[in-house]
């Protein structure tokens, strides 16, 4: 049996909860992979009944499970998930970008992977005033760009399709702090001689992911690139109601949508719990190659399986096109999973 910690968030992270909840039940009663589902609370919510965006109860529960579900936060996101990455070290962030049959995307056979630096860049909060002025610390250290450049050549190892790392930064300009992440990536790239590896700016790159978005295998880059890179790879493919992403470390993981709480749309089943629902994909093969569970990796299998099955259908929510809310689209997941 595996703990599955489960913060519900804000804004559409309510209802996408509702549905993972409604998933997870159908696995655990039906396909048989026995499920205990933690509820965690975390987020605007939380912070204005308890004063605490992430109170101490819930990082007891989130390390007392066995992986770790996160639906978006709102404003206080940096208080709930930059503080998780860093405290339970989940350093590389792992976002795939796939064009399916049935979906809307920029061209047909795209299927990439971001793999972003999770725990340092501009995201460690080392930001001052100085008079009129701001500045803002920017720390990138050779361990951890060893550390996720490794990752991203074992991954691009692993997908065994272009078996290509493309490594994205701006060290014409940025030359000491990206300096250092691209030397370091090369460096560990030569012990990856099966591995094609290739430089590339970021400015460069975010244009090459509307023009060629099939020319990628991985990608692996720093924090704040990848953060704003992944969320454009997930529009070309697909749209933001796609894209999931894990955040993953030596011990443990933590799987959430890419997109955030989508306050616009909330409280209105409009949401495309997809994100969610493939990020919980994601958590099923993590689980599965971990503790050697064929199960588990089945489960994840069928969840995509049915994901891409109900969509090519034509049965979508409204943001790809459809008229199904989520609950609705929901049902049709569970009834192709079961
Ligand atoms: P953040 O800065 O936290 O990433 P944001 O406010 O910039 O959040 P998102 O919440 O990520 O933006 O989403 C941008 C828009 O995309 C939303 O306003 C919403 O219209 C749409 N969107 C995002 N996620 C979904 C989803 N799961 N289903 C449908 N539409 C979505």
């Amino acid at each position: 049996m595996y703990k599955i910690s489960l913060i519900t968030g804000d804004g559409i992270g309510q209802e996408l909860s509702e549905s993972i909840t409604d998933i997870l039940h159908s696995i655990s009663d039906k396909i048989g992979l026995k499920l205990e589902i933690n509820i965690v609370e975390a987020g605007d919510g939380t912070l204005k009944k308890t004063g605490k965006a992430l109170p101490d109860s819930a990082l007891d529960i989130i390390r007392r499970s066995d992986a770790c579900l996160k639906a978006p936060v709102g404003e206080c996101a940096a208080d709930v998930i930059v503080f998780l990455r860093r405290a339970l070290d989940l350093y590389a962030n792992i976002r795939p970008s796939k064009s399916y049959p049935g979906m809307t995307s920029l061209k047909e056979n795209i299927d990439l992977v971001i793999v972003r630096e999770n725990t340092e860049d501009l995201y460690t909060g080392m930001e001052f005033e100085v008079g009129n002025s701001a500045v803002a610390l920017r720390t990138i250290s050779e361990y951890a760009s060893k550390r996720i450049a490794k990752y991203a050549c074992i991954t691009a190892g692993q997908r065994n399709k272009q078996k290509k790392v493309t490594c994205v930064h701006k060290s014409n300009v940025m030359r000491k702090t990206d300096g250092l992440f691209a030397r370091s990536c090369y460096q560990v790239a030569k012990n990856f001689p099966d591995i094609v590896f290739e430089n590339m700016y970021v400015d460069a790159c975010a244009m090459n992911l509307i023009r060629q978005p099939e020319s990628f295998d991985v990608i692996v880059t720093t924090n704040l690139f990848g953060d704003i890179l992944s969320d454009e790879a997930a529009q070309v493919a697909g749209g933001l109601g796609m894209a999931p992403a894990a955040n993953i470390g030596d011990d443990f993981a933590l799987f959430e949508p890419v997109h955030g709480a989508a306050f616009d749309i909330a409280g209105k089943q409009a949401a495309n719990p997809s994100s969610f629902i493939l990020s919980a994909k994601m958590m099923f093969e993590w689980l599965g190659m971990k503790h050697d569970d064929a199960m588990s990796l089945l489960v994840a299998r069928k969840i995509e399986e049915a994901v891409y099955g109900v969509v090519s259908e034509g049965i979508k929510t409204k943001d790809i096109g459809g008229n199904k809310t989520t609950r609705e689209f929901t049902q049709h997941i569970i009834s192709k999973l079961i």
